[in-house]
């Protein structure tokens, strides 16, 4: 099948769509990005390749990077993590506070916000350079060495993250926080500075479809059962209050970032993702959506 030449139909299709959205500017260095970029990127497991546009060109991953610090902890400390967050979809804004006072300082999931940092608490007490540790995980699965934080990202969302910032005090509040607050918020904010490009990004959830395997270096990160897991959690909770609708549109489960990026995956297949950086109103890719509906209408291969 030639994806790229569906890329290309799909790309042309939405042109006459109006970008209704708009880029995140709630993390100042975030707002400097040229919103008219599009990029896409699909990895098959036996290693095929199609790319469409900037699918090169480097983002800030944001929410994305919550799946690979979240495998790492499942990998570390196995089912003892859903004593500190639970695993249900949130039906709320990623950053939201009111839930989270309902359930004493129990994340709903670990790709909210909340359940975010505190498995940034836990890789704090469990590793001993976190976000070198961290890194170098995250390199592992991509198979690239060059992948990094953006020290200006992460210090621009630090410097206004005042909400993340009540997220933690409240759960530290209610005992679910057991680092010193700042440790743990400095790898929060270093994990979501993370760039990568949307080629970048399918190569390194590409053992997600390959259950659990990295396939360039035969690496298992998690078992097929708790591979199966991850994927069933991005299903249920990768786009906050979105997730229906993507598991609706979309089919597959996925992971999306307020840079603009949503990586996906099809189990045994591929992995794809595209980045658009104006967003809609739940935070995530207001183009990036449409084009991965549109893309598995047309392929007809989804989970569903
Ligand atoms: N760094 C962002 C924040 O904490 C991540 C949010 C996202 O990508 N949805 O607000």
């Amino acid at each position: 099948m030639t994806y790229e030449k569906i890329f290309h139909d799909i790309y042309d299709d939405l042109k006459a769509v109006e970008d209704i959205g708009q880029v995140a500017d709630y993390i100042p260095e975030l707002a400097n990005v040229n919103p008219d970029q599009f990029g896409v990127h699909l990895t098959t497991v036996d290693g095929q390749q199609f790319a469409f546009g900037d699918a090169d060109e480097r983002f800030s991953i944001q929410s994305i990077a919550k799946v690979p610090a979240f495998v790492m902890a499942y990998s570390w400390i196995k089912s003892e993590i859903w004593q500190r967050t639970d695993l249900e979809p949130a039906g709320t804004a990623f950053n939201s506070l009111v839930q989270l006072e309902h359930d004493r300082g129990i994340p709903r999931n670990p790709f909210i916000n909340a359940g975010a940092i505190v498995v940034c608490d836990i890789l704090v007490s469990v590793l001993a350079s976190p976000k070198e540790n961290m890194l170098s995980f995250i390199r592992r699965l991509s198979g690239n060495n060059s992948i990094n934080y953006n020290p200006l990202v992460a210090h621009s969302e630090k410097k206004t993250g005042f909400r993340n910032y009540a997220l933690v005090n409240l759960m530290k509040s209610f005992g679910n926080i057991k680092n010193d607050i700042d440790i743990v918020m400095d790898l929060y904010f270093n994990l979501c500075s993370i760039e990568m490009s949307c080629k970048e990004l399918t190569q390194t959830f590409l053992f997600l479809a390959n259950n659990g395997v990295v396939p360039y270096s035969g690496e298992q990160i998690l078992s097929p059962s708790r591979t199966k897991r991850t994927n069933a959690l991005m299903q249920t909770c990768g786009f906050y209050d979105e997730a229906g609708q993507f598991a609706f549109k979309v089919g597959l489960p996925g992971k999306s970032g307020v840079g603009g990026g949503i990586v996906a995956v099809l189990p045994e297949k591929y992995a794809i993702a595209v980045w658009s950086p104006r967003l809609n109103k739940k935070g995530n890719s207001y183009k990036g959506m449409l084009f991965l509906e549109e893309f598995t209408t047309k392929t007809k291969l989804s989970i569903f």
